[in-house]
Order: C-alpha cells, then structure tokens, then sequence
C-alpha cells in the first residue's frame, strides 16, 4: 500500500497538514504538483495571480525536494492525466490531500476519476479549523465578528493581559481611519525581480494565450516563502507603525500606502497567520509601536480573515447566489478597461488594479464594490469580476467579502448594514475628488457625481428593506426629508446613468 501527497497550489508550506502526517515516511511518500492550463482556461484570472501560484509552486517543489521528498512536478493541460499516470507508476492507493480552502475545488477533486481511495486532512492554514468554527457558532443568533474576535485574541493569548485586553480595549478605531493629510511620505514597497524560475512561467502563460485580466508585466511579487517573510519584515520595519492610522485612506499616485501586501502570501501558504499576529503583538513592547495600530492589523488577520474564512465553511452551499436586493443589472464594460470611465475614483482603483493586482480594502469595499451596491449591478457578476481581478483572490474569500461585506447580498449574514456611501466619504478619505470631472457636492444635474445621485436612489429604491435592517434609519430619515422635486430629479438622472453604464458610455 502506497499514499501519495497532491499538495495543491495555495497549500505552499512544509508545515501543511498532509505533507506533515508524512513527514516521517516522506521517502516513502511520493509528492505531486500540478500546473494545469484548462484550469487557468475555465474563467478569466489575473495574469500575475497566474504568475505567482504556479512560479510559487515550482520553486516549493524544489524546495520539497531539497528535503528529500520525492516531487513529481507536472506541467500539463488538466489535473487527471498526470493523477492518473503518477498513480498507476507510483502504485498509490492512498491518495492524501489537504482539504482545499475553496469548497468548488473540493467538488472537483472528489470527481476525479482516479484509481485509489481519496483522503482529506484537515486544513491547517488557518488559526481556526471548521470544526472550532462550527463549535462557536452553535446556538448564536447572530455570528457577530466582534464576539469572535474577542475570543480568538484569548483563545490565542494575543494582546492579553491575563484575562483583560492590553491598554483596556478591545478597539482603537476611534485612533484609526484618519483621512490623508498633504504630503504623506509611505514607504516604498518590497518588490522583487523575477528569476529564470518565474520567467519561465511568465513566458508560459504568454505562450497559452489564456483570456486574462491586466498586466502580466512588471511582475514584481514575492514568490517563495524567504521573499514573502521580507515583505512582512518590511513592514514591520515601516508600515506598521502608521497601519491603523492611515489604513482607510487613499491616494492617488499612492497604490499601497502603508498596507502590508502579505494577502497573496497568506493566501496560499508562504505565510502563517499564527507567526504574523504573534510577532505584531509584540513590536508594541519591543519597538515602541502605538498599540492602535498594533490591534488594528491583529483585528485584520485573527478577526475577519479567521472570521470570513469560517462563515463561508458554516452557510449553506448556496451563498454565493445570493441576491437580497434583487439587483439585476450588467457589469459596466468599463471595469474591464480602467481608461473608459471618467470616475476619478473608478478609474485610479481600477488602473492599479490592471498594473498590479493590487488594491487596498477601502478601494475594494467603498469605491468598486459600493458603486456595484449602489447602482444595482448583479452581485455574482460583480463577484466573477473580483475573482478574476484580484491577486489574492480565491473563492472562501471572495464570497463571503463581496457578496457578504461588499454587496449585502447575503441579507445581513455578516454585515450589520450595508457598506453604501455617497462621494462625501470618498472625499473625505481621498484626494481622489479634487483631480474628477464631477462634482462632489450635487446630487443631479449634468456634472453631479454619480455616487451621490446612486446613493440616494439606493436608498429611495430599497427603503423598505432597509428599514428592516435596523441601522439604516438615521439616514432613511434624511431621505424623508427630502424635497419631492429633488427626489424625483435624482430617479431620474439614475435612470439615465444606468443607461449609460449599460451601453458603455460612462
Ligand atoms: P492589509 O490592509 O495590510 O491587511 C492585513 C491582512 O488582513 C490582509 O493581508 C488580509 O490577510 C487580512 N484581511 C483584512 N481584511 C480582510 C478581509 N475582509 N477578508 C480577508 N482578509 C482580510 N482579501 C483577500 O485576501 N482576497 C480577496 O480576494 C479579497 N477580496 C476582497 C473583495 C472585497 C470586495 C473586499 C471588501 C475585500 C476583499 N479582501 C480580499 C479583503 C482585503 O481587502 C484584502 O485582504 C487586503 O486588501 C489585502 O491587502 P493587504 O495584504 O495589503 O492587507
Ligand atoms: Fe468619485 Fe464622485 Fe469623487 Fe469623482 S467626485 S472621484 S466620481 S466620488
């Protein structure tokens, strides 16, 4: 009896669960990577995130091998071919697989026609397992990520002083989220050249003729697990200490402030979130950081990465066709093709979208995914988009965060209220408004700023359902107070821009 291991491509870590049940047997445990084209074939995906899982797989092969494992690195047109034939030469029975984050790829595997018995370890990439999950989710009305934070920060000692929170708080939003100020100095991102490994690659998919998103070129990500650490090195060494601070600003010019950059790494196992949020919560002690952003990026990582990660493993399989509001109209062509929108905002988030790969939570959150929100675009379109656009993009975290948090098109599973705003807020938190051909202030007319005139017909549309949300009826009062004329201009003008969106011209 043989087991083999098909260790797959966001499971890039000795440490991982299959490879580590073997550890002992490892020269009697054959290894398989596999880089499959029909894959990357099956919808649209960054040409980078191409780039980064498969140069990351080929460099954690040789890695694997460097520690006596013996690696079969298979680059081909799907995944049961080589399976099949490693199997049959290898004379595997056992076939051990970590179970895969995403539940479509778990589908896929237990489809697969292979000539042996499948076995799923338990995933270990994430500080909680699903089953812990599930544990403190039953019999909570609400699954609420303020509880579930406070218990992970004690659960795994992190930021405790015995029993109570250090510095007496739980949250230091209050001394976060400031907007820019003139001449902010961020520092410069770690990037890297790529080697002959990841050119290969580069040059591979070039070769495929794959229907991607963006720029393949420059590719500038880390892509073994010493690079990923010096990218979180460096930010410790210089964007932790404003993180929390300036953490829901934005910029133009500026893609990536003084956020970490570690998301693609996490996501597919160069990094360890235990390692992280360790190693943050003491630089408040060691290096004399303020604790506001200390507990800011601990909240990013133990609270809703862990949390969003075990609501898409708790709700029913059909989350993701979820659509509260109803909300049927297309995808603007535009958020293929940054350059056919004149939204300021829209077009800077989506530029450095295409160039990286890259855009920071308040991009995606308050510009792209509230414009979807707010002028009705079909919420799984728009989560297909994310899918294909993002760098970091896989399918528990893109679920839960767009149709979810971005969308509220889950009805309030794990939003509290909709993420919906006006051009006030984005001018508040950018610089974004003062370089745009619209106007900030009005609601309608010729030069009146989409998000405003959207904003308000959102909230007329669907004021019923709103209410029912509780938290909306401050705001839902303004409405009321609105004058009739005015409100009537604004479902107008929507009517027209929706218009516009649909045939292209915005
Ligand atoms: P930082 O701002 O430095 O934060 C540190 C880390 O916290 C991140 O690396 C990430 O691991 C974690 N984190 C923070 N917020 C979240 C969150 N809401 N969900 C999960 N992890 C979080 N994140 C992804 O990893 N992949 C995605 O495809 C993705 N799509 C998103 C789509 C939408 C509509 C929204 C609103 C958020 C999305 N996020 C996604 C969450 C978040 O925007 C990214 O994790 C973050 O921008 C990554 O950049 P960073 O590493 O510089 O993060
Ligand atoms: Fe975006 Fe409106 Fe500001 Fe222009 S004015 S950048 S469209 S919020």
């Amino acid at each position: 009896m043989t087991t083999g291991i098909w260790v797959l491509g966001d499971q890039l870590w000795a440490g991982q669960a299959a490879l580590l049940q073997r550890q002992k047997q490892q020269k009697n445990t054959p290894v398989i990577l596999i880089e499959a084209a029909d894959y990357a074939r099956q919808r649209p995906y960054h040409y980078q995130k191409l780039v980064l899982v498969w140069s990351a797989m080929r460099h954690f092969a040789e890695e694997l091998r460097g520690d006596g494992w013996q690696v079969e690195y298979a680059i081909a047109e799907d995944f049961l071919s080589p399976l099949q034939a490693w199997i049959k030469e290898n004379e595997i029975t056992k076939l051990l697989i970590m179970e895969p984050g995403d539940r479509p790829f778990a589908d896929l595997i237990k489809n697969l026609d292979l000539d042996c018995q499948i076995t799923f370890v338990p995933n270990n990439h994430f500080l909680w397992s699903r089953a812990e999950f599930q544990d403190w989710a039953k019999g909570r009305k609400r699954l609420v990520l303020e509880d579930f934070y406070r218990e992970g920060r004690k659960r795994f000692d992190i930021l405790m002083d015995g029993k109570k929170p250090v510095g007496d708080k739980w949250n230091f939003d209050k001394d976060n989220r400031r907007p820019p100020k003139k001449n902010l100095n961020p520092p410069k991102p770690q990037w890297f050249k790529p080697d002959a490994i990841t050119t290969k690659v580069i040059e591979r998919i070039k070769a495929l003729d794959l229907k991607g998103y963006g720029q393949i070129e420059p590719f500038r990500w880390a892509v073994t697990q010493s690079q990923a650490k010096e990218v979180f090195q460096h930010f410790l060494a210089a964007g932790l200490e404003k993180f929390g601070t300036f953490q829901d600003a934005m910029v133009e010019g500026e893609d990536t402030l003084w956020h970490s950059l570690i998301s693609p790494y996490l996501n597919i196992g160069l990094l360890q979130p235990l390692d992280l949020v360790q190693t943050v919560a003491t630089a408040h002690t060691n290096d004399d950081i303020p604790l506001n952003n200390i507990e800011g990026f601990i909240r990013q990582i133990l609270g809703w990465r862990e949390y969003l990660y075990g609501i898409y493993h708790h709700v029913e399989a059909d989350y993701p066709e979820k659509n509260y509001f109803d909300h049927q109209n297309p995808l603007p062509e535009f958020f293929w093709d940054s350059s056919k929108t004149d939204l300021n905002c829209l077009k800077q988030t989506l530029d450095q979208t295409e160039r990286t790969g890259y855009a920071h939570h308040i991009q995606r959150l308050m510009v792209l995914s509230n414009f979807g929100l707010i002028t009705g675009i079909n919420p799984q379109e728009l989560e297909a988009w994310f899918h294909a656009a993002y760098i970091d993009a896989h399918d528990w975290v893109m679920q839960t965060n767009v149709i979810g948090m971005g969308l509220f098109a889950d009805g309030g599973v794990l939003a509290t209220k909709p993420y919906a705003a006006s051009a006030n807020y984005i001018n508040k938190m950018s610089n974004y408004c003062s370089g745009c051909r619209y106007n900030k202030g009005d609601r309608h007319g010729e030069k009146a700023c989409p998000f405003n005139t959207f904003y308000w017909d959102f909230l007329d549309r669907h004021q019923e359902k709103l209410r029912s949300q509780g938290r909306m009826n401050l705001i839902l009062k303004n409405l009321e107070r609105m004058d009739a004329t005015e409100l009537s201009k604004i479902r107008q003008q929507a009517t027209q821009w929706r218009e516009r969106l649909r045939s292209g011209t915005s």
